[in-house]
């Protein structure tokens, strides 16, 4: 089966996100963009994810529980996974690694959870874009412990990028993402860190207009296994990245 991906996506959790990212806006615009298979991304938090699943129901939109975690060497990165139970357990690692800061909503910006429909409950209190103290090794090991899978997010970014940031690619990564600002082709000769290492594309969706939806997914089943494999182009399964 063919997945049009978008596995980065904020909601209104995410203080840099527009409020205009609560589930039904994200399910109806991943739709019309013709996207079948996201996954919901909020820095360091994942407490926005079920909501959207819960928005999705009867929809032709899987939705993957996951998170960009921002790793002690300030690199962003997408954390994966097949079920909130699994995610859950990653946010009570996360919390256990976060510094204690508040959220300052004037500067930064407000942190709502939401329900499926996106009605307000609650404030997230704690500032959700630091720096947690697990390195990118610890992370990966964790989340693969989890069942989850780990993509570099926006490499080729200034801020937070994992090659501006540190220079070279460790050999931890079943994928890359790239930024909407590059292809493939030009990213592969501007950074040959990447060297094969497979690269997918994603929108890092804060606004409704930012879905890219330009990596396709061939392979059974929505499920981070089935990623996985597909993205090393085994068992029939593959993937590419539509030129735009
Ligand atoms: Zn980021
Ligand atoms: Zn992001």
């Amino acid at each position: 089966m063919r997945y049009r991906a978008d596995l980065h996506v904020h909601t209104v959790l995410s203080p840099c996100a527009g409020v205009e990212m609560i589930p039904p806006v994200i399910v109806e615009k991943a739709l019309e963009c013709g996207i079948n298979l996201i996954a919901i991304t909020d820095h360091n938090s994942v407490e926005n994810a079920g909501a959207v699943i819960q928005a999705a129901r009867g929809r032709n939109l899987m939705v993957l529980p996951g998170m960009e975690l921002q790793t002690r060497e300030e690199v962003h990165i997408l954390c994966l996974f097949d079920t909130l139970e699994q995610s859950a357990l990653w946010q009570a690692t996360v919390n256990q690694h976060y510094p204690p800061l508040e959220n300052d909503p004037e500067h930064i910006g407000e942190q709502y959870i939401v329900d499926p429909t996106g009605d307000f409950l609650r404030h997230e209190k704690r500032m959700l874009i630091a720096s947690t103290d697990l390195t990118l090794e610890e992370a990966v090991a964790r989340v693969n412990a989890l069942g989850g899978l780990v993509i570099p997010a926006h490499i080729d970014r200034r801020a937070y990028g994992l090659i501006p940031v540190l220079g070279l690619v460790p050999p931890l990564f079943d994928a890359l993402e790239l930024s909407a600002h590059i292809t493939p082709i030009e990213a592969r000769i501007r950074y040959p860190q990447i060297g094969d290492i497979p690269l997918i594309q994603n929108g890092d969706v804060h606004h409704p207009d930012d879905f890219l939806g330009a990596t396709i997914f061939e392979m059974e089943a929505p499920t981070v296994r089935e990623i996985r494999q597909a993205l090393k182009g085994e068992n029939r399964r593959s993937f590419s990245i539509e030129a735009r």
